[in-house]
């Protein structure tokens, strides 16, 4: 509670399932262990109360977060003054960004807020500490823009505020690796699977901001946003400034996998 000291998950319910769970699960488990704090309950335990939770507010779509905090302590900082870590269960709905918005793409800026130092604290961890990433969109949001777009210490595209970045070119698609100062998105994964799927290269590479200004597409995926179109980055039309056909593609696998539509 005072100091970020813990770790978190987000977690999609569709149809009365909730979608990726043993993934999340286990993001949340080595969050937790990058930040040496013992869950006190055994995975298959966590997804059992995330269903549970699930089932008590009669949800069939919505969304989950899953909070893990390392337990009340002193008022210092020694982790090893805390013990029972406390676990918190949200169940509830979501919707982040309006419908236009995946018709039509949204708008990107680039925060000059970089992401965390990797040698810092790692981005890999889903911490509590959402600071730098708050920085970033308080940029963004000043600009009129719902998301903006974090460079990584190397001045390399790393993600956005709350969802990773993928971009098209000359129909490959590429998202920045996972050693480039980043969220390793559960989103990402799976829409990584859907492309080699349905044929399409996909390149886990160095991007830098250049690439993005001249894709022909740009999409954003997190679990809150799923999959949705960015047309424009700094003022910069990406592609013809609409939603391209690999997007939209993707998209639309994305929701038959989790809405069977
Ligand atoms: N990057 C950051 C910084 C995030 O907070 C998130 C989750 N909102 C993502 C990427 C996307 O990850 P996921 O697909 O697992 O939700």
């Amino acid at each position: 509670m005072l100091y970020g000291d813990g770790v978190f998950e987000g977690i999609r319910v569709y149809n009365g399932k909730v979608f990726l769970l043993e993934e999340h699960v286990d993001r949340l488990y080595e969050s937790a262990a990058a930040i040496r704090l013992e869950i006190p309950m055994t995975r298959p335990d966590m997804a059992a109360a995330v269903r549970d939770t699930v089932g008590a507010n009669g949800i069939s779509d919505g969304y989950v977060r899953l909070v893990v905090t390392r337990g009340a302590g002193t008022l210092g900082l020694d982790p090893k003054k805390t013990a029972n870590p406390q676990i918190i269960v949200i169940a509830d709905t979501i919707s982040l960004y309006p419908h236009e918005m995946y018709e039509q793409g949204l708008k990107l800026i680039t925060a000059s807020t970089i992401r965390n130092h990797p040698q810092a604290l790692s981005p890999r961890i889903k911490s509590l500490n959402y600071l730098n990433n708050i920085l970033a969109k308080v940029e963004g949001s000043d600009a009129g823009c719902v998301e903006a777009l974090m460079m990584n210490h190397l001045g390399h595209v790393a993600e956005c505020t709350g969802d990773n970045i993928f971009i098209v070119k000359n129909g490959i698609l590429s998202t920045p690796s996972t050693d480039s100062g980043i969220l390793e998105g559960i989103t990402r994964n799976c829409v990584i699977r859907l492309a080699r799927e349905a044929g399409i290269e996909v390149r886990e590479t160095t991007l830098i901001r250049h690439d993005i200004y001249v894709a022909d597409e740009c999409f954003l995926t997190g679990t809150a946003a799923e999959v949705i179109p960015a047309t424009s980055l700094d003022g910069r039309v990406i592609g013809d400034g609409k939603p391209g056909p690999v997007t939209r593609n993707l998209l639309a696998r994305f929701q038959k996998l989790t809405r069977g539509s």
